[in-house]
């Protein structure tokens, strides 16, 4: 979960470009019926409720679909987008995971936003679970655009760990800050996109690493006799580093150290670190 602080493209100057190839005749012939259409799309931020589809324009709708696949130099910046976020931290669901560029308002119902940079955000496999969703029976279901919604950058996923001697168990909650409107929406976005499973599962794998060597985490973790003042300090300030990293409090890095701040869980590490005669990132 993350705001996408990404520049929008010229995406007007780039259609009325590409509707003047021989090609585009199409689009040439709707295209100020387009261009209201994006206006349209940004005043809604993308909220599926309030844009209207352009029904009985399905030969240009069309059209516009097949130009996202194609290789206009135009359209560089779908590429260049799915490069610079490939293993980033996935804006729908904070996985470091993303892979792929997805369509916010799906393809398959909205052609004609194909090529429209708001609706390009980069993601993860989480796509899947969104398929073709935006929006349910209440005002309450509805996904969150990362393009417009700055809050999903604040922290609202939390875990704890527990049995942290055998058999590792993770708690993951969604937590509101105290200043965020609209607490059902975000809940929902995050009942609906986060796969817990799989995040519980990596905090699992990291913890049990941290066990094993401590100076995985954070290399000065390996230092024997630190105060726990000294430990609170190596974690808060690696926490702020992924945070500013990610441009987001909701990546899993951040959630796994996030996690090792909570206080059962940072009484236990340092109950470890502070064994007699501890050596050298020693396991715990
Ligand atoms: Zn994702």
């Amino acid at each position: 979960m993350k705001f996408l602080n990404f520049p929008f493209e010229n995406d007007k100057e780039n259609l009325n470009f590409l509707s003047k190839l021989n090609e585009n005749s199409s689009i040439k012939n709707d295209l100020t019926y387009f261009t209201e259409r994006y206006d349209e799309y940004h005043r809604a931020r993308g909220c599926v409720l309030y844009i209207n589809g352009m029904v009985g324009l399905d030969i240009a709708r069309e059209r516009i679909n097949a130009l996202y696949k194609s290789k206009n130099k135009h359209l560089d910046y779908i590429n260049s987008m799915r490069v610079k976020f490939t293993g980033k931290c996935c804006v729908m669901c904070g996985a470091i995971l993303s892979t792929q560029v997805d369509h916010f308002l799906p393809q398959g119902h909205f052609p004609e936003f194909s090529i429209l940079s708001a609706n390009l955000i980069p993601v993860c496999k989480c796509n899947q679970k969104k398929k073709n969703f935006t929006v349910g029976c209440s005002a309450d279901e509805i996904l969150l655009h990362p393009r417009y919604e700055k809050k999903l950058s604040k922290r609202i996923i939390k875990a704890k760990i527990r049995d942290h001697n055998n058999n590792v168990t993770i708690e993951i909650n969604f937590v509101t800050p105290r200043d965020l409107k609209r607490k059902e929406q975000f809940e929902f976005h995050f009942k609906k996109i986060v796969d817990v499973e799989l995040l519980k599962t990596m905090i699992i794998e990291k913890f049990n690493e941290m066990k094993c060597s401590p100076g995985s985490v954070v290399y000065s973790l390996a230092e024997p006799n630190l105060s726990k003042n000294e430990l609170k300090s190596i974690l808060f300030s690696h926490l702020k580093s992924l945070d500013k990293k990610h441009k987001s409090q909701n990546n899993w890095e951040s959630v796994f150290i996030h996690a090792l701040l909570e206080r059962k869980t940072l009484n236990w590490i340092w109950r470890k670190l502070s064994v007699p005669n501890r050596k050298h990132d020693a396991p715990l």
